[in-house]
């Protein structure tokens, strides 16, 4: 069976062997832009090539690019470890025509790579194309169609609407149909019992999305109007870890080797079993492995975990890890960074910056873990009450208590809202922001920050993060470079 870094290495050469030249990640932090956190597709580094204001080295290139998608536009948080394939951090790996090939050598190449290099059976296959839009004045997407036509049975060619099948990078800027590829991962016992054809994967979780292919063509005007762009490009997504899945033929994304390491590592330090069951357990065992990943590449890239913004977003996802190792897999010390020299390990040879920078991630995520381990205990005999109590006949927790978790306790928003929908009961989120805004001197963090997909930023004032000077926590200077 082929390993998860093979499958990563075939997807590279393979455009390499189409004239593709293979670029690095971007960081998975984007520094510089007030509307943007975090990458959150593998485009989000070229977005100058296709608004025109600067033109790419190569015309054609690929690549694999860490993404996190926990805040603003797209927010997969609440599905990961309880559905199979939704991560907070994953890797998409694209490829990308800059005013070079469109719609024919892009859905060719898909179905290539898919069919005869990874032979995915070619009947669990499924596509959509944009189905055209009255409002806009735009037609079913029949190139793609008649593309895919010349190697799918036009029953497995599947209308979508603009909101699945038009990408819009913002509210103004290149955009266009697109077109996305789903692998159905049923039994044979269990497909044979139901008509496949209407099936994408809100419909049914063992049919899933796995790659996306955009075409732009289009230029979205400030009036809302379209116009034609002078060139066309192709912008292509696929998630690396659902692939790998496919490929292994597994149920689950975290039963490939992407994550199995992980999960194993947990259990012997725990001394707990992991099934793939729905249990509370396991979906520990599942969220630990998730966000471990987006906690070690963020930090390696550069960003802090701290009480505000992108740095808020991080301990979040870390206090949220601490509370299910601490609740339900009845583990009371640090335990995420015990993981660290596993990780830097598996992702030596793709995202090096990790293992290069080990001691330093390890030392900030155990310091977290202890911080927030000494005030967990109280808060959460704290939320035992306010639960009890609320249960008795408010079927609400109020500003003030959520407030007072966040406050006295460290409880992020999100951690309260998840145990008290555990316990069956809400939260006021109104009464906890007004709460929030009058402490006035302390974080702003928790509200949200609504995020495009990416924005137009400044070239000019554009950085990278090229490391850290020590590692020493107190001492550490975070280095930048002008790109
Ligand atoms: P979904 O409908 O499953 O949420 P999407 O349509 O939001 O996916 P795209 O924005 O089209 O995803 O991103 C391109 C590809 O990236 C998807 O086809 C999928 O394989 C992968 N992907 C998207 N979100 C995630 C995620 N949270 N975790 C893992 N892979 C993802
Ligand atoms: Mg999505
Ligand atoms: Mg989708
Ligand atoms: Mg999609």
């Amino acid at each position: 069976m082929a390993t998860s870094a093979e499958i990563r290495q075939q997807f590279l050469d393979f455009f390499t062997s189409k004239g593709h030249q293979v670029v690095p990640s971007a960081p998975i932090v984007v520094k510089n832009d007030p509307t943007l956190l975090f990458t959150n597709a593998g485009m989000n580094q070229f977005k100058d090539y296709f608004l025109g204001n600067s033109k790419p080295a190569a015309k054609r290139v690929a690549d694999t690019q860490k993404c996190l998608r926990v805040s603003g536009k797209h927010n997969d948080l609440e599905e990961v470890g309880v559905d199979t394939y939704h991560h907070t951090m994953f890797e998409m790996l694209g490829n990308w025509s800059f005013g070079d090939y469109f719609k024919a050598e892009a859905i060719a190449w898909s179905w290539e790579l898919l069919t005869e290099v990874y032979k995915i059976p070619k009947d669990r296959l499924y596509v959509t194309i944009f189905e055209g839009d009255a409002a806009e004045k735009l037609d079913r997407d029949d190139e793609a169609y008649n593309e895919w036509k010349k190697w799918i049975p036009a029953g497995r060619i599947l209308n979508g609407n603009k909101k699945d099948n038009f990408w819009e990078m913002g509210d103004t800027g290149p955009c266009g149909p697109c077109s996305e590829i789903h692998v159905d991962c049923r039994s044979d016992e269990e497909r044979s019992k139901v008509d496949g054809s209407t099936l994408i994967n809100k419909d049914n979780p063992q049919v899933i999305e796995i790659w996306n292919n955009v075409f732009m063509q289009f230029n979205r005007l400030k009036d809302k109007r379209l116009e034609p762009l002078p060139e066309k490009h192709v912008d292509t997504g696929m998630g690396f870890e659902r692939l790998v899945r496919v490929i292994q033929q597994k149920q689950s994304n975290y039963d490939t080797d992407v994550f199995t390491g992980t999960i194993a590592a947990t259990a012997q330090i725990t001394g707990k079993q992991y099934d793939f069951s729905d249990s509370k357990e396991a979906v520990a065992f599942r969220v630990i492995a998730d966000h471990i990943r987006a906690i070690a590449f963020t930090i390696a890239d550069g960003q802090l975990p701290s009480n505000t913004g992108a740095g808020y977003v991080i301990r979040r996802i870390l206090r949220r890890a601490v509370r299910y190792y601490y609740s339900y897999l009845d583990y009371k010390q640090p335990l995420l960074h015990q993981l660290m020299p596993l990780l830097a390990g598996q992702f030596e040879t793709v995202f090096p910056e990790l293992k290069q920078q080990l001691g330093f991630v390890s030392k900030v995520v155990r310091e977290e873990e202890e911080a927030f381990l000494r005030t967990l205990e109280k808060g959460l005999k704290r939320i035992d009450d306010i639960v009890k109590t609320a249960s008795n006949g408010n079927k609400q927790l109020s500003g003030k208590e959520t407030f007072e978790l966040y406050d006295t306790y460290g409880f992020p928003f999100d951690l309260t809202q998840l145990i008290a929908a555990e316990n069956k009961l809400t939260v006021n989120e109104e009464d906890f922001k007004a709460e929030m805004q009058q402490q006035k001197d302390r974080s702003r963090a928790a509200t949200a920050i609504d995020t495009e997909d990416w924005v137009v930023v400044n070239d000019e004032s554009a950085t990278e993060f090229v490391g850290y000077d020590s590692l020493d926590i107190k001492t550490k200077v975070l280095k930048y470079r002008k790109v």
